[in-house]
């Protein structure tokens, strides 16, 4: 029996709360923060933040300053 799948995407980390609204920008927003980065120093992929605009290489230790929750500003 072939299965109708909807396309959904996951809107996961704040459960049932707050409405839809909110769970859609923070599922924008959770997505572009935790994607794999590339260091611009080294290119290793484990270039990611270290606090809100701070932005730094777990291995070389390159820090770059940037947005809250991307590089770019
Ligand atoms: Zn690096």
């Amino acid at each position: 029996m072939a299965k109708l799948a909807k396309k959904k995407k996951s809107l996961s980390g704040l459960g049932a709360r707050y409405g839809i609204k909110p769970r859609k920008q923070f599922t924008q927003v959770h997505r572009v923060l935790k994607s794999t980065r590339k260091c611009p120093e080294c290119g290793s992929l484990k270039f990611g933040r270290e606090a809100v605009g701070i932005w730094s290489c777990k291995k070389c230790a390159f820090k770059v300053a940037g947005s809250a929750y991307d590089v770019k500003l």
